[in-house]
């Protein structure tokens, strides 16, 4: 199918919509994405036509939402190919995944004097529940650096990789730096040391096409707020072997087998680590939202989005005293920027009052920000729904701003 923006952007409403009397325009996609009314239409079938707690009830309704629900368990699978079903978990989203896996992987196999590696570019949601962890258990952080350009130094991973490492943390793509990482090559290196790879993909799920079994990684996740699903809802993609020696994370209905007051027996996967209600209205948004991004394609939106990434670059270089945060060879849409001195506070302020969303400041990763020496960064992200010609008003808007400094 060839790709025709103006066809999509008709499914996105909010597009519509004027802000400070100006046209939207979006470029925030990495905090959030925008959904499309198949989405939304999704959401809104199931709380005006068939309402029901999934797995708990035996009448009609709640039969037709453990259908629905159980279904998009499937197409989370056959999304990122993983060989069962059952090692997809369904949670709050990319933080709550990993804080599972901190906390569960952590109480079985992580113990005193143990080592976890994360990277220099991580999320702070991929780095302070190893914090968490490793006050917990008295292990250590330790941490694989980047260059000035915001490539990871991979040829430190081996020297950093010790017996005592008993797992390795990492993005596939930076929300800073937009760095795509070649996470398939530190898998093997990790690997060849017996140390599982957790892979934060909660940049990299909307921009590229993700193979769980191609990848070899032992855990994946990624937020379905940043693939046009609703909030409140994540995929945890875990390899069975370690899903089953992991302690239940969260204790309550439908995570259990047998429940007595002398002791509580839990129920198999993936129902182990789903207790209490499942957020079953987004999770089926979710499945809405990834039958749209499978109908687009997702090599049709990388190309899109890799286009949009190689014109705004370029048509920003000719910006006066810019400075781009994050210069890897392979990037996703993501741009990071400063001019001058003008603080990131200040431009996204009067970006903000132009029309634009972009994100400033340290997003999330403070560690980042720290080794690159900065006050933070401006951020534009983009999603298939944005345009050329969204962009040049974009450059025409930065000039301005730096006229008025
Ligand atoms: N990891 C990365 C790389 C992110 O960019 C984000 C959010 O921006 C997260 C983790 C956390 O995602 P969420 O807030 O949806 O849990």
């Amino acid at each position: 199918m060839s790709f025709d923006v103006q066809k999509v952007r008709a499914d996105f409403p909010i597009l519509d919509q004027k802000v400070y009397g100006k046209s939207y325009i979006y470029f925030d996609s990495a905090a959030t994405a925008l959904r499309p009314v198949q989405v939304l239409s999704a959401v809104e079938k199931i709380y005006k036509e068939f309402n029901g707690n999934p797995h708990r009830g035996a009448h009609y309704m709640s039969n037709q939402t453990t259908v629905a629900y159980e279904a998009v368990r499937d197409k989370v699978a056959s999304l990122i190919n993983t060989p069962k079903r059952e090692e997809i978990i369904f949670t709050k989203g990319t933080t709550e995944s990993i804080n599972l896996v901190a906390y569960s992987f952590g109480e079985a196999f992580v113990n005193e004097g143990d080592e976890i590696i994360v990277s220099e570019m991580e999320h702070h949601a991929n780095i302070v529940p190893w914090q968490m962890l490793a006050q917990r258990k008295k292990a250590i952080l330790k941490v694989l650096p980047i260059t000035d350009k915001g490539e990871l130094i991979i040829d430190e991973l081996d020297s950093l990789i010790s017996k005592k490492t008993k797992l390795l943390a990492i993005n596939l793509v930076s929300n800073v730096l937009g760095t795509v990482n070649p996470v398939k090559e530190i898998i093997e290196i990790a690997h060849k040391s017996n140390v599982p790879v957790l892979i934060d993909a909660a940049q990299g799920i909307q921009h590229t096409i993700v193979d769980v079994q191609d990848l070899d990684c032992d855990f994946l996740v990624f937020s379905g707020h940043k693939l046009y699903g609703p909030t409140g809802v994540g995929c945890l993609y875990g390899k069975e072997k370690w899903l089953n020696d992991m302690p239940p994370f969260l204790g309550g209905g439908e995570m259990i087998e047998q429940v007595s007051f002398s002791g509580t027996t839990f129920n198999e996967l993936p129902y182990k680590f789903e207790a209490g209600t499942p957020n079953f209205t987004e999770v089926i948004g979710l499945g809405a939202a990834i039958d749209y991004v499978n109908e687009i394609g997702l090599e049709n939106i990388a190309n899109y989005e890799h286009e949009l990434l190689v014109y705004a670059t370029e048509k920003m270089k000719t910006i006066e005293g810019i400075r781009f945060i994050g210069e890897a060879k392979n990037k996703a849409s993501v741009i990071s920027f400063l001019v001058g001195n003008i603080h990131p506070y200040d431009m996204g302020m009067f970006l903000d009052k132009m029309g634009f969303a972009v994100r400033t400041g340290h997003h999330c990763a403070q560690p980042l920000i720290d080794r690159l020496k900065i006050p933070g960064t401006v951020r534009l992200s983009f999603a298939f729904y944005n345009t050329k010609e969204e962009i040049d008003l974009f450059i025409e808007a930065i000039k301005k701003v730096i006229t008025m400094f």
